[in-house]
């Protein structure tokens, strides 16, 4: 089962506004050791931005639609290189 809990974040590098950023399986975004950025729903194409605690399937995370409520993977592609 895959829990999203949504909380406002805000950073001034990325936008002039709070958005909403969906916690997967936690409920902290204090705890440290995440991974967040933007994914689209293989089902419905929603983008949405997520923060993931649970590295153990990397590079693929599990995520969860908060709009059509579907479970999908999403796959960390960042380029480490940069
Ligand atoms: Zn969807």
């Amino acid at each position: 089962m895959t829990i999203l809990v949504p909380f406002e974040y805000f950073n001034e590098r990325m936008s002039d506004k709070p958005y909403t950023v969906y916690m997967v399986n936690e409920d902290n975004p204090n705890k440290s050791g995440y991974i967040q950025g933007y994914w689209e729903c293989t089902h419905c194409g929603e983008g949405t931005q997520f923060r993931f605690f649970d590295d153990s399937r990397f590079p693929y995370y599990q995520a969860k639609c908060p709009k059509c409520r579907k479970d999908f993977l999403a796959k960390d592609d960042t380029d480490w290189e940069d």
